[in-house]
């Protein structure tokens, strides 16, 4: 079992984000130091520490994610213009927080 992050209280409810979206198998809440107008993290609730962790039987739930990035950054106004999703893996591809999640965000225009 992978330690436990600050996602994990923020699934919990033990410490407040401005979530955005909520269903029995991921979370999606307003990044805390944003790099956009908009910047959604787009959680799962399973602890899955990095990429690298996953397996076969996440596949639908790392679909999920993908869609619901999709459906929120609709909802948000910004997928006509245009956004990104990313996800950062392990120390080298920028992952502070070993909780595996999407990066949704948008709102200006992104340089490379
Ligand atoms: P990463 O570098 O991909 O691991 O991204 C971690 C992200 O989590 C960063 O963009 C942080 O700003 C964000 N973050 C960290 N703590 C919180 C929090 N309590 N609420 C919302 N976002 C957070």
């Amino acid at each position: 079992m992978t330690d436990e992050t600050i996602f994990d209280k923020i699934i919990a409810k033990q410490i407040s984000a401005d979530i955005v979206y909520e269903d029995d198998q991921i979370l999606a809440f307003k990044d805390i130091a944003p790099k956009a107008p908009v910047h959604y993290l787009i959680i799962p609730k399973k602890r899955i520490a990095t990429l690298n962790d996953a397996n076969p039987e996440d596949q639908v739930l790392l679909g999920h994610m993908m869609l619901t990035a999709a459906k929120l950054a609709t909802e948000a106004g910004i997928a006509a213009d245009g956004y990104r999703v990313q996800m950062n893996v392990n120390k080298g591809g920028g992952q502070v927080v070993f909780h595996i999640h999407l990066h949704m965000f948008g709102g200006r225009q992104l340089a490379e």
